[in-house]
């Protein structure tokens, strides 16, 4: 085994190594070595970051929006000084490829563009003469202390979703990202640092739920933006906003990819195989479930099953060429595997079968091959869990009515695409479909930074969403101010002269 990656705390601009506390493994999923030792941290450390974090604010808040953007404007250059580097982090961590690393960089980086617009987004309205001689205006202040809480899917992006705009906004800020991914995370905060960002307004802390519910529990800390999975999501915006915090909690998903006769068969296969095996299905906006409609089962699949079953898989941080990587650990690669054996014993049939995949070059990584299940059932597992892996369902349906039905039927509501020529069929689709974020003939219809990440229902429980104009909201807090001048004395306005 090589020698290990530090994974520091960053608490009030002080980059801390600690020791004597239990840690966890990072790994590197292609070759299924340890990388790493996160450091599982308690409460002490949660409450060192937000004293630090509390320290910073009333400089932070007070500093100009123009100068706040400007240190992110810097950070923006470095990180695309950087975006290589950062690529090959994520992909080291995580085992996407390094395309789709260069994708979760990207996507990441688009969020601080949009915070470098705070002094404009923070521009309130006003109002003249709301009475007689009276105006009046509204203003958008920072929160305070405010917290984010990541899952491992998007090492870069998912928290460049949160901490840029909330600090652009005037809040600081400690983030803990997610124990199996927290080394991309270490170096974009050490760029930052570099950028100018003063000492406290971005803290990171290490660990899992004890860390979590530290934050949860403390008293300065104001709003908690938190990714991850539904059960936790539910949680924590259970526990956060009883315990008097602004919560947005992004949880998991089960998105849908209708196939219409009429659709393209190259494009919609090859629509439906970038959403449902990129980053091996590791995905919260996976289409994981294709819905083929009358005759589209005869035309799209066998293409689908031919392009899939060409999908070369390996380690991705050795072999350019591969273009689906491993699973996060083995324990994950176990379950995937397990929940294919679980529908097939179901009665589902497997069209290509991942369970067995092994890579000679990589004979320890934690690999499952992409995995399509064919004559899938609403009442079947994968169709019921969260699979988080490279399998598809296909479910074959007679009529876009019933299609819609079985979509809505999902407890979830994050994406929902359809594929097709139709633009009747597409409208009544958008129309009627319980999901926030919705593809027209696009299979992953994840939103731009300026948009808000809408999902619904178990996807998302809250009231304002990461992203866009709803970001800065949530990180901020509105005063409206009604102002009368007088003239000449108490009691006369200039009107009443
Ligand atoms: P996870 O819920 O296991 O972990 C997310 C974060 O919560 C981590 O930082 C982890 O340390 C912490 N955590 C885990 N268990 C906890 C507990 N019991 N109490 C308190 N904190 C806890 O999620 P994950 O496996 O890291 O990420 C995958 C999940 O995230 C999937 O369900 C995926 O759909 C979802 N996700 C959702 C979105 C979205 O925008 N809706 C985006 C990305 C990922």
């Amino acid at each position: 085994m090589s020698k290990l990656l530090p994974c520091p705390l960053f608490i009030g601009g002080e980059w801390i190594t600690v020791s004597g506390v239990a840690t966890t493994p990072v790994h590197n999923p292609s070759i299924g070595e340890v990388i790493a030792e996160t450091p599982l941290c308690g409460a002490d450390v949660v409450d060192q970051a937000v004293q630090a974090a509390a320290k910073a604010f009333p400089s932070w808040m007070e500093t100009p929006p123009v100068e706040r953007a400007r240190i992110l404007f810097r950070l923006k250059v470095l990180l695309e000084d950087h975006f290589d580097e950062l690529a090959r982090s994520v992909t080291t961590e995580h085992g996407k490829t390094l395309a789709e690393a260069r994708g979760d960089v990207r996507r990441g980086l688009e969020n601080i563009e949009f915070a470098c617009g705070a002094p404009s987004l923070l521009m309130g309205e006003s109002a003249e003469n709301v009475a007689r001689g009276i105006d009046c205006d509204s203003i958008r202040q920072p929160l305070g202390v405010v917290a984010g809480i990541t899952p491992f899917n998007f090492p870069a992006m998912v928290p460049l979703w949160m901490w840029p705009i909330a600090i652009a906004c005037g809040n600081t800020f400690v983030l803990k990202p997610s124990e199996k991914v927290p080394l991309t995370t270490i170096r974009i905060a050490q760029l930052a640092q570099q950028a100018g960002l003063p000492a406290g307004v971005l803290n990171v802390v290490h660990g899992s739920r004890e860390a979590v519910d530290a934050i949860l529990a403390h008293p300065i800390i104001k709003a908690v933006s938190f990714v991850g999975s539904t059960p936790v999501a539910r949680e924590i915006h259970r526990i956060g906003t009883a315990n008097g915090k602004r919560v947005q909690a992004a949880g998991g998903a089960k998105n849908f990819v209708l196939v219409m006769p009429d659709a393209d068969v190259s494009n919609s296969s090859t629509g439906i195989l970038e959403a449902a095996f990129g980053c091996a299905g590791e995905r919260c906006m996976a289409g994981s479930t294709a819905i083929t409609i009358g005759k589209a089962a005869d035309t799209v699949l066998p293409k689908l099953v031919d392009v899939v079953s060409k999908i070369k898989v390996g380690p991705t941080d050795r072999d350019a060429e591969a273009q689906m990587g491993a699973v996060i650990t083995r324990q994950h690669a176990d379950r995937v595997c397990e929940l294919i054996s679980q529908a097939a014993g179901q009665g589902a049939k497997p069209l290509t079968d991942g369970r067995a995949t092994r890579i000679a070059s990589a004979p320890n990584g934690f690999f499952v091959g992409p995995t399509v299940l064919d004559h899938v059932r609403p009442e079947m597992v994968t169709m019921k869990e969260e699979v988080f892996g490279p399998v598809l369902n296909v479910v074959r349906m007679d009529d876009l009515d019933a299609a819609i039905e079985l979509a809505n039927s999902s407890p979830y509501g994050n994406g929902a695409a359809i594929f097709t020529r139709s633009g009747k069929a597409a409208r009544e689709f958008r129309h009627r479909v319980q999901a926030g974020m919705v593809g027209i003939n696009i299979g992953v219809p994840a939103p731009m930074a300026f948009f808000p990440f809408s999902g619904w229902h178990a996807s998302f429980f809250g009231d304002l969403h990461l992203q866009g104009r709803e970001s800065v909201a949530f990180f901020t807090q509105q005063k409206v101010t009604t102002t009368r001048w007088f003239s000449y004395g108490e009691g006369t306005i200039w009107a009443d002269r």
